[in-house]
């Protein structure tokens, strides 16, 4: 039986064409900055965002986190939304690394302005820990790929600027909210002093992502990349294929996105309650019996995560094509059927 698996969208695999990108991918030593592919990658990736310049890194991980330190010193309180990304599956880093707190607003990934200036503390106040960078996240993995409302998204960024704050934007699956809500990523961008975002996510490629911001910014990145062991030497096979996946692979998310609302709409025909209705390559839905699903579901190469007590999330993605949908929702009949026996 072939495996449908649908526990995230870095499980793609390099097709055929990107991995004849990567293998002529013309290379250098990165360290120097004479990696001819990774320039070419850094520059199209940053026009892309409209920012100035931008720096390949291993993961998006690193990118958030050298972000994180390139704009807070330790003791400072970072904003970030509900169940961020930067908070719960970055290691503890943003502590560890950065030496700040995070404390999170809104609801559902998002936030509003006065969110931002209710939870501001500035540095005036000795008691307090000032709080000095926000960031957001766009789509919202842990709300289920959602799309932050751009006016929104707006609002809280030129509050928090006003406030004298810094601001980084999360953009892992920044281009599924470009493809899906039709605002151009440079648009969601525009205002934020840097912006992250992953090629080894719904774009395909195997490793990697950016950082990007102006010019001094991302010169300062480098060298916490150093740093972080982040410097990579003959990476433009890595860049090749990040390459690959941002000229070809960026409008297909498209696909995805449809396949997922046919996943949801497959699931809930099913009796499961799927919550929100998605509105990216995610199906977040319940089942109470979180062990005996698992195991169902395992037992027919079906591949599924819980994101925690009797709640899962299925994402579609470059591997799963229509027909792996149509299957997916059959496998998923059968493991109910034993399940509710
Ligand atoms: C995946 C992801 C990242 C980065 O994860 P890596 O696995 O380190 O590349 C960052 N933010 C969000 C919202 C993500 O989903």
């Amino acid at each position: 039986m072939k495996p449908i698996d649908l526990r995230s969208d870095t499980v793609t695999r390099p097709t055929p064409a990107m991995r004849e990108a990567m293998a002529h991918a013309e290379v250098g030593d990165d360290v120097y900055g004479e990696d001819p592919t990774v320039n070419r990658l850094e520059a199209a990736a940053a026009a892309r965002v409209g920012k100035e310049a931008a720096v390949f890194v291993p993961s998006g991980t690193m990118a958030n986190q050298i972000a994180i330190r390139l704009h807070t010193h330790h003791g400072e309180v970072v904003l970030a939304s509900q169940g961020a990304h930067v908070l719960r599956y970055e290691g503890g880093a943003a502590s560890a690394l950065a030496g700040v707190q995070i404390t999170t607003i809104g609801t559902a990934g998002c936030f509003d302005a006065d969110a931002v200036r209710a939870a501001y503390v500035p540095a005036s106040n000795v008691h307090l820990a000032p709080t000095t960078l926000l960031v957001a996240e766009d789509t919202h993995n842990g709300a289920g790929g959602r799309i932050f409302p751009l006016a929104m998204l707006q609002g809280a960024v030129g509050a928090a600027q006003d406030l004298g704050m810094r601001t980084h934007l999360d953009g892992a699956r920044l281009f599924d909210a470009e493809v899906a809500s039709g605002v151009p990523a440079a648009r969601i961008a525009e205002r934020f002093d840097t912006v992250a975002f992953c090629f080894s996510k719904g774009l395909g490629a195997p490793v990697g992502s950016v950082l990007c911001g102006d010019e001094a910014t991302i010169l300062r990145a480098r060298r916490l990349r150093k740093m972080l062991g982040g410097g990579m030497r003959q990476a433009g096979v890595l860049a090749a294929a990040a390459l690959y996946a941002l000229e070809h692979h960026v409008d297909r998310l498209a696909e995805d996105h449809i396949r997922a609302r046919r996943l949801a709409e497959g699931i809930e025909k099913l009796g499961l309650p799927v919550h929100p209705a998605p509105e990216t390559n995610m199906v977040m839905f319940d089942v109470a019996d979180t062990m005996g699903f698992l195991r169902a579901t395992r037992a027919r190469e079906l591949w599924i995560n819980p994101t925690g007590p009797g709640r899962f999330r299925a994402v579609t993605h470059l591997d799963v094509g229509s027909a792996d949908v149509d299957e997916a929702l059959a496998r998923l009949e059968e493991a109910l059927t034993e399940l509710r026996a």
